[in-house]
C-alpha cells in the first residue's frame, strides 16, 4: 500500500486545524473566528445569486471582487488574485515559486500550515526564530542557496505582534526572492502593506475574509501582487477556484466598509480588556494587533488551565513550541464570552 504514496507525503505529519466541536454550546475561542454576524449585504448577495441559478460555471478570475478590491485600495485590478480562502492562495504561491528541493523560509513560531505546504511540494523549509521581543533578526533576509519564497504573517500568529512597514520593506528589498506578507489579521492592526506592492515588486500581500469579515465558513481570500506575478499564478490555480456564491458574497463584504469599521471597533475594545485582565492575572501578554492574544507565564503549567476551560465549555488554543515554550492563544470573542473565559481562568489559578 505505502509504496504507491509519495514518500514525502508519508513522512509528513499533516496540518491539523483547530478543533471544530459539534456542540453549539461551546464558547469557541480557539481559531480566531469573528464572534459577530457578517454584514447583511453578504446574505442578500448570496440570496440573489442563488436565485439566479447555479447551473453556470463561476467567473474564473472573480472579476467582481478584483474590481471592489481595486477601488478600496486604489490599485490595478490585474494585481489582485482571488482564492478559495487564503490557504488556497498560500498553496498557489508555493506551487508557483518553490520547486522540488528548493527552499521556503518562515519565521518561528508562526502559522504551521506554511511548513506543510513546503513538504507537499517536496521543498525544504527553514525556520528563522523570532527574537524574544518578537522582532526578526537580519538573518531573516539573508541570501541562501535555492531560497525561492519567504512567508511572513503580519500581524503574526500566535503572538499577535506586528513588524512595522518600514521593516517589511527593508526585509523585502534585501531578500533575493519574493516576500509573502500574510495579512490575515491586518484589519485589526493600525497599518498594512498593500501600498508597498507598487513600491517593491517582491512584496505579495495575502488577505482573508475569514477573520475580520466574519466569513470563515464562506472560504474566500485574495492577494495583491505585481500583475506579472499574478499572470503566472493564474496558470497554477484551479480553473474555478471560487464559486459564484462566494464571489458575490465577497464583493458585498469588501464593499461594506461601514460594517468592517464597526466590527473592528468592538473587537479592539474587547481585545484591550482581555489583554489588561490577563496581565492582571499574571500572564505575559504581548500587545496584540490581531483578534487574539498570546498568553504565557513561567510560574505554572498551562495545559491544566486549557483543560479546565475546555471541561467548562470554553475552548482556547493551547500551543507548545519546542524551545519557545507554551501558551494559550485566546480569540477575541464577544464581551460575554470573554467575561466567562476570564472568570474560569481566574478560578483555575
Ligand atoms: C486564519 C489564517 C489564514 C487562513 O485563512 P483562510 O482564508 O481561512 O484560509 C491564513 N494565514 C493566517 C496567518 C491565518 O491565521
Amino acid at each position: 500500500m505505502e509504496k504507491y504514496v509519495r514518500p514525502e507525503i508519508i513522512a509528513m505529519n499533516g496540518y491539523v486545524p483547530g478543533e471544530q466541536p459539534e456542540s453549539k454550546q461551546i464558547i469557541k475561542l480557539n481559531t480566531n473566528e469573528n464572534p459577530y454576524r457578517a454584514s447583511e449585504k453578504v446574505y442578500e448577495a448570496i440570496r440573489q445569486t442563488a436565485e439566479l441559478g447555479l447551473s453556470r460555471y463561476p467567473d474564473p478570475v472573480a472579476q467582481a471582487v478584483r474590481n471592489v478590491v481595486s477601488r478600496k485600495f486604489n490599485i490595478d485590478p490585474d494585481s489582485v488574485l482571488c482564492g478559495n480562502g487564503s490557504d488556497d492562495l498560500l498553496t498557489i504561491l508555493t506551487r508557483t515559486f518553490v520547486g522540488n528541493g528548493e527552499l521556503l523560509r518562515l519565521p518561528y513560531p508562526t502559522y504551521i500550515l506554511y511548513q506543510s505546504l513546503a513538504e507537499i511540494q517536496s521543498a525544504n523549509s527553514e525556520r528563522v526564530p523570532f527574537n524574544t521581543d518578537w522582532t526578526l533578526p537580519d538573518t531573516f533576509f539573508a541570501a541562501a542557496p535555492k531560497l525561492r519564497l519567504v512567508f511572513l504573517p503580519n500581524p503574526n500568529s500566535p503572538s499577535g505582534t506586528i513588524l512595522p512597514k518600514t521593516r517589511i520593506l527593508e526585509i523585502a528589498e534585501n531578500l533575493p526572492c519574493p516576500l509573502v506578507v500574510d495579512e490575515a489579521y491586518a484589519d485589526f492592526a493600525e497599518e498594512h502593506c498593500i501600498d508597498l506592492v507598487e513600491k517593491c515588486d517582491k512584496i505579495i500581500v495575502c488577505r482573508t475574509l475569514s477573520k475580520s469579515y466574519a466569513l470563515a465558513g464562506l472560504r474566500f481570500g485574495y492577494l495583491v501582487a505585481a500583475p506579472k506575478w499574478v499572470e503566472q499564478m493564474l496558470k497554477v490555480k484551479d480553473s474555478y477556484n471560487c464559486d459564484s456564491l462566494a464571489i458575490a458574497a465577497a464583493a458585498a463584504a469588501i464593499g461594506d466598509d461601514g460594517w468592517l469599521s464597526e466590527n473592528r471597533k468592538k473587537i479592539l475594545a474587547t481585545r484591550t480588556r482581555l489583554t489588561e485582565q490577563m496581565r492582571r492575572l499574571g500572564f505575559d501578554v504581548p500587545t496584540s494587533y490581531a483578534n487574539f492574544t498570546w498568553n504565557s507565564r513561567k510560574d505554572r503549567a498551562l495545559k491544566p488551565v486549557y483543560e479546565y476551560l475546555k471541561n467548562s465549555g470554553v475552548l482556547v488554543r493551547y500551543m507548545n513550541y519546542p524551545k519557545w515554550g507554551e501558551g494559550l492563544r485566546i480569540s477575541v470573542g464577544t464581551e460575554e464570552q470573554i467575561n466567562r473565559c476570564l472568570d474560569l481562568i481566574e478560578k483555575s489559578l
